[in-house]
Order: structure tokens, then sequence, then C-alpha cells
């Protein structure tokens, strides 16, 4: 059991959110109220919004909300560069002014009263404390069949992350700490805070539906997503790809014996088509393992960049002082 109260500080990637923003950044707010009333985190915890670079009115009714109520923070990104990246930009923004980070989407899908059992595992003593959709009744049952092969097409590809768990999550300023050492440009948090590894748990909740405006996830982005993820984990398409090429040189081999064999008995091996079948379909395999691998050369030619993983643009907090 922990003896300090810590400081929370709730960390909100916002893109295009006009529409919900206004209705959520309340619950954001009671929240606090609640948690703080309970004794559980400490006067100075922060709701700090990160505008991604939205193209609508987000940021201008972020900065308001900063302007009328201290508890509300905002930082804005240079230009839209996705969700991981904004959540990214805020959880390195906040680690040195709290001990503790909550990440949420801002479309109150994610039930906000975990965080309340978020806090309590914290003070009793883990760093991170994931929080895991235990039903998905309000998705469709496509996004609901969709979402969960992603988590195991990931697993099954060698990156591994925490079944049904997106990026709702507390991190202690601890892990953050050494989650800043984790410098590669191509990131995919679900995945890389578990190899930082600490004591973590997980909480339940259930999923609701959007209150306002639209996913931004549809399965072209979801796909992109789960491709992103699986090589910057894992080198297991990499395997496959060696061990299907290994297959394959087996069984050809076993054919050359047999063309051997037939045109040593006298048969002529006649047969265009399936020379052309298997050359076609060997050309195909062989472009898209080519093009497996040049996605893993890209990834370490955009690792050899180095390029910063998030600019910040603005800040409420020095728009107060000017
Ligand atoms: N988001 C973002 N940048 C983007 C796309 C989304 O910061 O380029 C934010 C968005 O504002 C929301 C969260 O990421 O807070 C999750 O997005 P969304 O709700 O559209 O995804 P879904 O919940 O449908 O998977
Ligand atoms: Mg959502």
């Amino acid at each position: 059991m922990r003896q300090k109260i810590p400081c929370l500080y709730i960390v909100i990637p916002c893109y295009n959110e006009q529409e919900v923003l206004p209705i959520t950044c309340k619950m954001f707010r009671e929240k606090l109220e609640t948690l703080e009333a309970a004794g559980k985190i400490s006067p100075d915890s922060r709701v700090l919004f990160v505008n991604d670079g939205s193209k609508d009115r987000t940021w201008e009714i972020i900065s308001q909300l900063a302007k009328e109520d201290p508890h509300f923070l905002g930082i804005s990104q240079s230009r839209n560069r996705g969700h991981q990246n904004a959540v990214l930009a805020g959880l390195m923004e906040a680690k040195d002014r709290c001990d503790i980070t909550i990440s949420i989407d801002c479309d109150g899908q994610d039930d906000i009263n975990a965080m309340d059992k978020m806090v309590d595992a914290y003070l009793d003593g883990c760093e991170v404390v994931y929080g895991v959709r235990s039903k998905r009744d309000t998705d469709t049952f496509f996004k609901r069949f969709t979402a969960e092969g992603f988590y195991h097409l990931m697993n099954w590809m060698g990156a591994e992350c925490v079944f049904n768990h997106a990026d709702y999550r507390l991190i202690s300023s601890r892990v953050l700490q050494e989650f800043a050492n984790f410098k590669e440009v191509n990131i995919f948090l679900r995945g890389m805070v578990p190899l930082v590894g600490f004591k973590s748990t997980s909480v339940y909740y259930e999923r609701a539906e959007r209150i306002a405006g639209e996913s931004h996830y549809p399965l072209k982005k979801m796909l992109a997503l789960a491709f992103d993820g699986i090589t910057s984990l894992s080198v297991k398409p990499i395997r496959l790809i060696t061990g299907f090429g290994a297959l394959v040189s087996f069984i050809s081999f076993l054919g050359v014996i047999w063309a051997v064999i037939t045109s040593l008995m006298g048969h002529t091996v006649s047969g265009w088509a399936s020379t052309v079948s298997i050359l076609c379909f060997m050309s195909g395999v062989q472009l898209l393992c080519l093009g497996v691998i040049g996605e893993y050369i890209g990834k370490i030619y955009m690792e050899t960049k180095a390029r910063p993983r998030y600019i910040i643009s603005e800040r409420t907090w020095e728009e107060q002082q000017s």
C-alpha cells in the first residue's frame, strides 16, 4: 500500500472531436473531482488534452477549457501524426509533472468509472494497469469480429499484447521514465508497454458506443495498425517466409527427382499448363515475400533517420503566461 496521494494526469488524444469534446470534458472533470474527494488523487491532478492536428474547432475548444478551468491543460501537435504519437506526446509531457497517467480516448467509449479501480490497483502497488474490454455488445458484429481477429493475429505473429486492451491504461511516471528510453520511431504502445515490465494488472470494463462523431478507425486503418504493430514488434513474418521458402525448396527437390526419374524412364513430361501455373504462383509468392522484407527495410530506414516522434507547437499554459 502506498502512502503518498498521487497526482494524476488524464491524457486524452483528440482528432477532429468538436462534437464530443464539450460533452466528455465534463465527465473527465467530474471524475477528477470524485477521485480527489475520495482522497485517492491529489488536488493538482489534471486533464491533459493532446490535439492531434485537428482540422476543426477542437483546439479552440481545448484552449477555451484551459482558460476557464485550471484543471484542463492542452498541448497541440504541429500536424496530424496519428493516435499513437498523440498519446505518446501526452505521456511524455505528463511524465515529469505527475505520479500517474491514465490515457483514454475522448469519445466516451471507454468507461471512465474503471479509473477508480485503476487508481486502487496503483495504490496497491501496481505500476501499470491495463483497461480491458469485457464485452463488446455495443459494437457491430463486423467491428467486434475484426477487432478480435486483430488481437489473435497480433499474438500469432509474435507481437504480444493484452487481449482486448486498447490504449486505456494507467502508467506510473516511474515506468514512463524507463519507457522514454525506448527511442524507436515506429511506435505501437500496446505492444511496447508490456516490454517495459514492472508489476501490472488488468481491470475490466464494458465498452460503450461513441457519444458523438465518427470512428477514425475503419477496417483499413485497423489493418494498417495491425501490420505496423506486427512489423514493429516482431520478426515472425520473416521467419515464416524462411520456413515457407524451405518447404517450397523441399517440394521442388522432390519434383526434380520425379522429373529426372520420369525422363529416364522415357516418359516425356508434357505439361505447359502446370509449368506456367507454378511459375506464376511462385513469382507471386516471391513478390509478396519481397514486400514483407521491404517493409522491414523501410522501418530500418525510418529508424535510422530518428526523426522526432512528435512536435508540440502550442501549450495552453504558455498561452496563459503571455
Ligand atoms: N485520434 C487521434 N489521431 C488520429 C485518430 C484518432 O488522436 O489520427 C484519437 C481520437 O480523437 C480518439 C482516439 O484517438 O480520442 C480513438 O479514435 P476513435 O474513437 O476514432 O477510434 P475507435 O475507438 O473507433 O477505435
Ligand atoms: Mg472510439
